[in-house]
């Protein structure tokens, strides 16, 4: 990597999914990054082995990939570092920023229980040093220093400690593992880190995390800690609020361009800017412009973020998205004329769905394949009188040229028909949309009609005159 004046990073701990919380705090490091011409960098945090898992991994690259981050460089895996990770560790021991401690399991005990009836952190009688029992298995333990520390946080402000309230922390495990305190300073350092994004439940951490650096005489990266998102009832976002993973918001329709508006502009503001692209904010964002307060999911704000993308979305990029929704509705793939109908209809209906969910609903009608079935309440329109409306517009629609099938044609047929029989449009409409739709979500007949296309839409009341009469 060469070297960029700013880095950001985005550090997952590969346990589940990519997080919408994490995905978010992910967006405002990437989007400061690319504001300063700097490079976002993505390291998997993958130390402990027991809950890190190849597919947890995949699922957070697949989820960067769908939400359309881009990280530069190799993906740095932080488990791949540990010598590193020791050999600071060791460099802390020799300059007595650091120390073994031998204390047994009821020593540990013991010492809890005083440092906490004394109203202070942990201390191992080893910070002072001793004779080493022979052979005896130790731990690495941060010497904590005495006095405060302070951190001029971008987002939260200046915050301060009293180091008498920071345990001495094990720094490396009694075979020799690093903790997750030390990986961290030391890859953010290695990787040239000079702004730590994340979310404010790290944010004690990165008191000790800055006395770490001191010990090791690094430059201390800008902090700045994100408010976590919760839930539209105001609790802390959890499982109970059901979607979490960003797959569950790709499920629910959300287009990737939607996403990256709505939570970048939650907990995120620039005057009134509701609707923007990657450039618009590319070329805005700064941290301080992130709200100190915790954001709550707003469902009806996302999903019209989203529909207000899906009509900026190139056609083909939404359909490549839609697809799938597309053929869950039809049970199934769908053939070229199918597609075709699909095309054609887009840029009539996208206007009128919010989600893909949405879209699938409203577009249904075009891409149903003949012979489609009517719903019961459709099917009501069907009375007696209906048959010969039905035949009359099948002649007369028939007699339409091709390239005079459009909607505003189209229409002035009907509506020469009802003014010459004396009836209501309501006469024809209903039994019309019917055999069309099937009782399906669609717009003004005349449009149905033009989507449809001629030849499916007079064998759609050929079938409909086929069947019910
Ligand atoms: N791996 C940590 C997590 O997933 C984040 C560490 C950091 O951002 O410093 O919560």
């Amino acid at each position: 990597m060469p070297n960029f004046k700013i880095v950001t990073r985005f550090a997952p701990s590969p346990t589940g999914f990519l997080h919408i919380g994490g995905a978010r705090t992910a967006l405002f490091s990437y989007y400061f990054a690319r504001r300063h011409g700097g490079a976002f960098r993505l390291r998997v945090e993958d130390t402990d082995k027991k809950r890190s898992t190849a597919e947890a991994t995949q699922a957070i690259l697949d989820g960067m990939d769908w939400l359309g981050i881009q990280h530069d460089g190799d993906v740095v895996y932080q488990s791949q570092n540990a010598d590193h990770h020791r050999a600071a560790a060791q460099a802390m021991i020799e300059s007595g920023h650091a120390y073994k401690c031998y204390l047994t399991p009821e020593e540990i005990a013991a010492e809890r229980q005083k440092s906490h009836d004394e109203g202070r952190a942990f201390r191992s009688s080893w910070r002072d040093g001793g004779i080493s029992p022979k052979d005896a298995p130790f731990v690495v333990r941060f010497k904590v220093p005495e006095g405060q520390t302070i951190i001029h946080d971008e987002v939260m402000g200046e915050v301060k400690w009293s180091n008498k309230d920071f345990d001495d922390l094990i720094l490396l495990r009694a075979d020799g593992s690093p903790v997750y305190m030390l990986a961290v300073v030391v890859d953010d350092h290695d990787m040239g880190v000079t702004h730590v994004i994340r979310g404010d439940d790290h944010l004690i951490n990165a008191g000790r995390q800055k006395l770490i650096y001191q010990a090791l005489g690094w430059d201390i990266p800008v902090f700045a800690h994100v408010p976590l998102i919760f839930g539209p009832d105001g609790k802390k976002l959890s499982k109970r609020h059901g979607a979490l993973s960003i797959d569950a918001y790709a499920d629910m329709g959300y287009i990737p361009a939607g996403l990256r508006n709505y939570l970048t502009r939650l907990g995120w503001s620039h005057g009134d800017m509701e609707i923007f692209g990657d450039s618009e904010v590319t070329s805005i964002f700064e941290l301080g412009d992130i709200n100190k307060a915790p954001a709550r999911l707003d469902f009806d704000k996302m999903a019209f973020i989203n529909g207000e993308h899906m009509v900026r979305s190139a056609y083909h990029t939404l359909l490549s998205y839609a697809q799938r929704f597309f053929e869950n509705k039809n049970n199934g793939p769908m053939n070229c004329a199918q597609m075709d109908r699909l095309i054609a209809a887009l840029p009539h209906i996208t206007s009128r769905a919010n989600t893909l969910i949405e879209l699938a609903d409203q577009a249904f009608f075009v891409t149903r394949e003949r012979p489609i079935e009517i719903t019961g309440k459709a099917k009501k329109s069907l009375k007696p009188d209906a048959e010969v409306r039905l035949r009359d517009l099948h002649f007369i629609l028939s007699g339409v040229k091709q390239d005079a099938w459009l909607d505003q044609n189209i229409l002035e047929h009907l509506q020469a028909y009802i003014t010459k029989e004396d009836i209501g449009f309501g006469k024809i409409g209903a039994p019309l949309r019917a055999c069309l739709t099937g009782g399906a979500p669609s717009p003004d007949l005349s449009l149905v009609l033009e989507l449809l296309g001629q030849e499916e839409a007079l064998g759609r009341i050929e079938d409909c005159l086929n069947t019910y009469f």
